[in-house]
């Protein structure tokens, strides 16, 4: 019948369409795979040099080439701190190329969080003295060992503690784990009394690159890629992170993830 032919049309169109959508997507990945590998490529090619040129300006700031004037010296140093910069921008490039080409594989293990947290506070320690501020870990009762990768637990907490000691000027800062049996769930929440965060920019913080204050005479360092990082590991526990903040009294950044994280 009529009907049926129609149908059959129909159909025969959808399924061109299908295939269409199908080939589109291999290119999209295909397209994304190649920029992950050229940036990874080119961020792994820009740290040799960069390396070199960071070595060379930290021996004439020794005075290994005779003394230095005042303005030699302050020349130099602002070579240096760029070219730091400019290394931390590539290294977080190369972290985030590694997640997205799936080079960056879970390694899980049982561990325990009370020590985890002891080496991140242990490894800020001389920004943490600096800081005048308050500095405490708070431990919820019941802690279990948990099953998961520990150096993105890891990575995680000391980016947002990093953060929260840039961005708080008096107070405190406290890093508080829990666990919340109901869902099988661990919070290790940072807590900061600094400048917080406008809600307009609370979401747009976790892109790639994005900062409050990005022009360049903002007061604080920084590339706009850690919460971004921070966001993908959060991802690959099975978990997230979450911000809770109001402008000029403080933020709270929450990581969220499963007692036992799963192969993905
Ligand atoms: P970076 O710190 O290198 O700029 P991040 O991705 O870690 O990059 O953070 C992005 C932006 O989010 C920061 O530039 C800052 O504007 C804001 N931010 C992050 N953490 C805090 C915090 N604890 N308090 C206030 N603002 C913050």
């Amino acid at each position: 019948s009529q009907l049926e032919a129609r149908v059959q049309v129909a159909t025969a169109e959808l399924a061109e369409q299908n295939e269409k959508l199908r080939r589109q997507a291999i290119q999209l990945e295909q397209a994304s795979a190649a920029k992950s590998q050229f940036l990874a490529n080119m961020s792994h090619e820009f740290r040799t040099p960069l390396n070199a040129i960071l070595g060379y300006t930290n021996m004439l700031l020794q005075g290994v080439s005779g003394e230095l004037t005042p303005s030699q010296k302050r020349n130099l140093t602002r070579i240096d701190s760029n070219g730091r910069h400019l290394l931390e921008v590539i290294n977080e490039i190369l972290d985030i190329t590694r997640i997205e080409a799936g080079r960056m594989p879970l390694h899980l293990s049982d561990f325990a969080i009370p020590e985890l947290l002891q080496e991140v506070m242990a490894e800020l320690d001389p920004i943490i003295a600096r800081s005048k501020l308050a500095v405490s870990t708070e431990l919820g009762a019941r802690l279990p060992a948990v099953h998961s990768d520990r150096q993105k637990v890891k990575q995680v907490v000391l980016n947002l503690l990093s953060n929260a000691l840039k961005f708080t000027h008096e107070g405190s800062v406290t890093v508080r784990a829990e666990y919340v049996p109901a869902t099988s769930t661990l919070t290790i929440a940072v807590t900061d009394t600094g400048i917080g965060i406008d809600p307009a920019h609370q979401e747009k913080i976790f892109e790639d690159f994005q900062q409050v204050d990005s022009s360049p005479t903002r007061a604080y360092g920084g590339t706009g890629l850690g919460l971004s990082i921070c966001r993908r590991l959060a991802t690959m526990l099975g978990g997230r992170v979450t911000l809770q903040s109001a402008p000029g009294q403080g933020s709270t950044f929450t990581l969220h993830f499963p007692r036992r994280a799963r192969r993905a």
